[in-house]
């Protein structure tokens, strides 16, 4: 796992194991938030020594940016924090986590000591508000890769704690591409130091503009790819050679899942546009 200090008292950590997915500490003077946990126990209870040894704090609060496995699976592992997400996150997990958690288990024995932990505290509308120290963290909702999605920005600091609404990949397959372009386009424009994406690395202030319209770009040639698909007559013969570079991106590493999180993103976009789901507007136009 990776660990890096973004500012005072706030910290990223990311996977070495799955998907460099990430997760953050924000520390104050009595007690940490923790936002996302990682996907197996090992990584997550790294994250539980370093707040409880380094930084001699318990976790108050975690924070689910959504509910997926890879960032709520370590709700157990903080018994006496109160877990905080959208209104929507506790149910999906209600709905879902439970049984895809005893499949997961019997393919992989390191989640034997995982349970779910459903969040205690949910909200729905507009904002949440909760200060940590001299800090201020500003939690609201965040949709396109699940309708769950949530971030957490850290005003003071400008870091925004994105969740997958903004990953170097882009992946809608459980989410909507209007919704995902719009929050890409609103994190833009939030005048940020950092963005801390669900998975993969920070992007730097200087890099916001460039990782922005990049991931507009390939939201745009996905959808171009599809339209050209629905008019052939074996669309998806078509849309399995329509490689990544070809949509505007390259170099992306996510531990070797990115071909095929683009593989799925095409299917699901298909899919969607087949059954004139709500896939139209174009960020490009
Ligand atoms: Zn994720």
């Amino acid at each position: 796992m990776h660990r890096e200090r973004v500012s005072e008292n706030v910290y990223w950590f990311q996977s070495e194991l799955y998907a460099q997915v990430t997760a953050g500490v924000v520390a104050g003077p009595q007690w940490a938030v923790l936002i996302d946990t990682l996907a197996t126990p090992e990584e997550t209870l790294q994250i539980r020594e370093f707040i409880e040894h380094e930084l001699g704090l318990q976790v108050r609060y975690v924070i689910n940016t959504h509910y997926h496995a890879d960032h709520t699976w370590g709700n157990c592992f903080f018994p006496g924090a109160t877990i905080v997400s959208h209104s929507l996150c506790r149910e999906f997990m209600r709905e879902k986590a439970i049984a895809s958690l005893e499949v997961a288990k019997k393919q992989n024995p390191a989640l034997r000591q995982v349970k779910i932990v459903l969040p205690h505290l949910t909200f729905e509308n507009g904002e949440l508000n909760l200060r940590v120290g001299k800090k201020n963290l500003i939690l609201s909702p965040a949709t396109g890769h699940s309708s769950d999605g949530i971030s957490v920005l850290v005003e003071e600091d400008r870091i925004l704690f994105a969740g997958d609404a903004f990953m170097p990949l882009p992946y809608i397959v459980d989410g909507n591409i209007n919704e995902i372009a719009a929050s890409i386009k609103k994190i833009g424009r939030m005048g940020l130091e950092n963005i801390v994406q669900g998975h993969g690395d920070i992007v730097l202030r200087g890099e916001i503009e460039a990782a922005v319209k990049e991931n507009l770009a390939y939201i745009s040639a996905i959808r171009k790819h599809v339209r050209i698909a629905l008019k052939r007559k074996s669309p998806l013969e078509y849309l399995d050679e329509v490689g990544i570079e070809e949509c505007s991106k390259s170099r992306v590493y996510l531990g070797g899942l990115a071909e095929t999180l683009h593989r799925h993103n095409l299917r699901a976009l298909y899919k969607a546009m087949l059954e004139n789901k709500d896939t139209s507007i174009d960020p490009e136009e």
